[in-house]
């Protein structure tokens, strides 16, 4: 009987792996293996993880050392290759192995029991490709010069190169992503090797769209896709094709960066700037920067595409560190690129928040049958609701925040926190019942419109109109049938769809993140409208196409270079003021946060932190309460470091953290490398 002892990872947060001892049972079991999965006793209960050691011998003395309960034989164990990927996330991003490992695999997988994998496995093993019905697959567009460029450039290397595929909306990008897919998966093929593509969007609301381009484009291939909406049993399925090798086409959200996939070949990151490709908890990953490294590590192709990069890959397209390969045409012939003009609100006074140059354009388009989008970042009827005779103000019990009014709900909630209060019917200081609405939010938009245009069939999408499964599909597909006249929504209008007929967009109120603090606002914003600007006219023929932008700063650069379409322009003066400024990219930042029952708490934690560890080269700022202070009644403050040199940074964190967690401070702190909200 051999013993051996098992080095395993576990999902906690103590900096370490832990040895177990496994005494082979049956005579014909084979030993584990480095990669697979394991059941093991932890304290008084049970977990799974993951062997990432096979060793003879171990420090923890025999009389302490527990048994392996079961090895998950039935699922082949994950590669090295993989296991590397997760412990560089995992020594970048300052977090144990095993909080990086054990989350980004499904929950099924994660069980005492194998109920759920056995189920999965007996599917899969019975699961045929379902054959496309002749019709549904698509037609191949030819693609232009710029087009078939892009793609010859992605498969003529081997081995790895990041590619910034830089092409103006409209201008077929996931038409290069697709024949770029295809060559590459053939020519694997025809050479007998096991291929997969991984393709990552931003956002769950556009995994539909692109999975049926993708299906339809390759009805032989096995296509699944991973995002946090699936079903477990599904999720479970979907994970196991990918590790398995079956799945040739990986489409997901940003979680799928870290699935299993061991035949990889090329990863494409649609619209590459997308803050969604942060996660915002628990291992605070950019997925786009791990696509990268990913690519890298596995020797094979990678393809960042945007209208608008984020200036950190415009910056290492300029260096040549990543190829840029640019597309400048719209992909429909005679597609032209929408007309931005501004209407100055200075001079235009709209009570309703829509000015009249707008409702001129409006007017025009619903005679001439044609759909408008009309874009407001700001769900709810209204920010805040005031009393005028007491200066009452609905703000949040909880947060430093105001409490939103929600008009058909009857409701006041808070966007931080979730609390939720009818609406009061008299100001709650002095009894005026004639409270205020301050502000307007895309519900007071709607009323307006249905004001102004009785007849027209207005359609607002929001987080709050989209709430059930599925039903922000819906939506859509009534916009692409030609059922709305005026569409209306926050951001999740602004990605990705292509509306046929809409020939106008209107931009109500974008100037508050032109004097943010946050210094990303403003390319955040250029990025959004650009976006935003790019559903309109993208048909092509006889229909002009017009973005309106309301705003009372028709002189800022940020709206002159976007009249121009001039992204280039808008992202060089971007870096120079960042160099300037000493800003990343030119800098590498950590942001220590902590929270607390007092702010003085929250902020004396992180004064002592900052003692812990000499820190030469790199500069710890003064800890400073975060700009929504309080959520849900807790306080939150943080601290934030800056060094030129990332290398230098690395180090110096990893020694912080160390000491930070020896103090086994009670207190909630978390660590974000390269934070995006400051
Ligand atoms: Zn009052
Ligand atoms: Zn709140």
């Amino acid at each position: 009987m051999t013993r051996r002892i098992l080095s395993i990872a576990l999902d906690t947060p103590l900096d370490t792996e832990f040895d177990y001892r496994w005494a082979g049972s049956a005579a014909d079991e084979a030993e584990p293996q480095c990669g697979q999965f394991a059941l093991v006793p932890f304290g008084r209960r049970e977990a799974v993880g993951l062997i990432v050691a096979v060793k003879d011998d171990t420090d923890v003395d025999s009389g302490r050392l527990r048994d392996v309960i079961a090895v998950r034989r039935q699922l082949a164990p994950v590669q090295p290759d993989w296991i590397a990927l997760c412990r560089f996330a995992a020594d970048y991003y300052q977090r144990p192995l095993g909080e990086v490992v054990l989350p980004c695999v499904p929950k099924n997988l994660r069980t005492n029991t194998t109920v759920a994998l056995e189920r999965a496995l007996k599917k899969l093993a019975q699961a045929r490709p379902a054959a496309m019905p002749a019709d549904a697959v698509s037609q191949r567009p030819t693609l232009n010069e710029e087009q078939q460029a892009a793609v010859d450039a992605i498969i003529a290397g081997t081995g790895f190169q990041a590619h910034l595929l830089f092409g103006v909306t409209g201008s077929g990008k996931t038409e290069v992503y697709l024949n770029a897919a295809e060559c590459l998966l053939e020519r694997e093929r025809e050479a007998g090797r096991p291929a997969q593509v991984l393709i990552l969007v931003p956002e769950i609301n556009l995994t539909p769209q692109l999975e049926t381009s993708v299906r339809g484009r390759f009805p032989q291939l096995q296509v699944v896709t991973l995002h946090s909406q699936l079903a477990e049993g599904e999720r479970l399925r979907n994970w196991i094709a990918a590790h398995h090798g079956q799945a040739q086409i990986v489409l997901g959200t940003r979680l799928a960066v870290l699935a299993s996939l061991p035949a990889l070949k090329m990863i494409i990151v649609d619209e590459e700037h997308d803050p969604s490709y942060k996660q915002q908890e628990g291992l605070r990953y950019s997925a786009r920067d791990l696509a990268v490294w990913r690519a890298h590590q596995q020797r094979v192709p990678v393809v960042l595409g945007s209208a608008t990069p984020s200036v950190e890959s415009w910056l290492h397209a300029g260096s040549g560190r990543y190829r840029k390969l640019a597309l400048t045409q719209r992909a429909a012939a005679a597609a032209q690129l929408p007309r931005v003009g501004l209407i100055d609100m200075e001079v235009n006074k709209a009570p309703d928040g829509i000015s009249p140059p707008l409702v001129a354009a409006l007017r025009e388009r619903l005679a001439r049958g044609e759909q408008s989008l009309l874009f407001l970042n700001r769900r709810g009827y209204a920010p805040v609701l005031h009393c005028d005779a007491c200066g009452w103000i609905s703000n949040c019990r909880r947060c430093t925040a105001f409490m939103v009014l929600h008009k058909p709900e009857r409701r006041l909630r808070c966007h931080h926190c979730s609390l939720e209060l009818r609406v009061p019917v008299s100001c709650p200081t002095c009894g005026n019942v004639d409270l205020q609405p301050l502000g307007r939010g895309t519900q007071r938009v709607e009323e307006c419109l249905h004001g102004l245009f009785p007849d027209a069939r207005v359609l607002r999408i929001d987080a709050d109109s989209t709430r059930r499964k599925g039903s922000a599909q819906a939506a859509f597909d009534s916009v692409h049938r030609g059922e709305v006249d005026i569409l209306l929504g926050t951001q999740m209008v602004a990605k990705g769809h292509d509306f046929q007929r809409l020939t106008l967009v209107g931009v109500l109120n974008p100037d508050t993140a032109l004097f943010s603090q946050d210094y990303r606002a403003g390319e955040r914003l250029f990025a959004q409208l650009m976006q935003v600007a790019g559903r309109a006219g993208r048909a092509g023929g006889a229909m002009r196409s017009d973005v309106l932008i309301q705003t009372r700063y028709p002189q800022h650069p940020l709206y002159r270079a976007l009249m121009a379409h001039d992204y280039a322009g808008f992202a060089e003066s971007t870096l120079a003021e960042r160099r300037a400024a000493g800003l990343p990219p030119f800098i590498h930042q950590a942001l220590l946060r902590a929270e607390a029952k007092t702010l003085q708490a929250a902020l004396d934690f992180l004064a002592s932190a900052r003692e812990l560890v000499s820190h030469e080269g790199v500069t710890l700022n003064e800890p400073v309460p975060m700009t929504i202070t309080r959520v849900a009644g807790v306080e939150r403050a943080q601290l934030l470091l800056e060094s030129p040199s990332r290398p230098r940074l690395q180090a110096f964190l990893r020694q912080w953290m160390h000491a930070l967690r020896a103090t086994k401070s009670r207190l909630r702190w978390s660590l974000e490398v390269d934070p995006v909200d400051i």
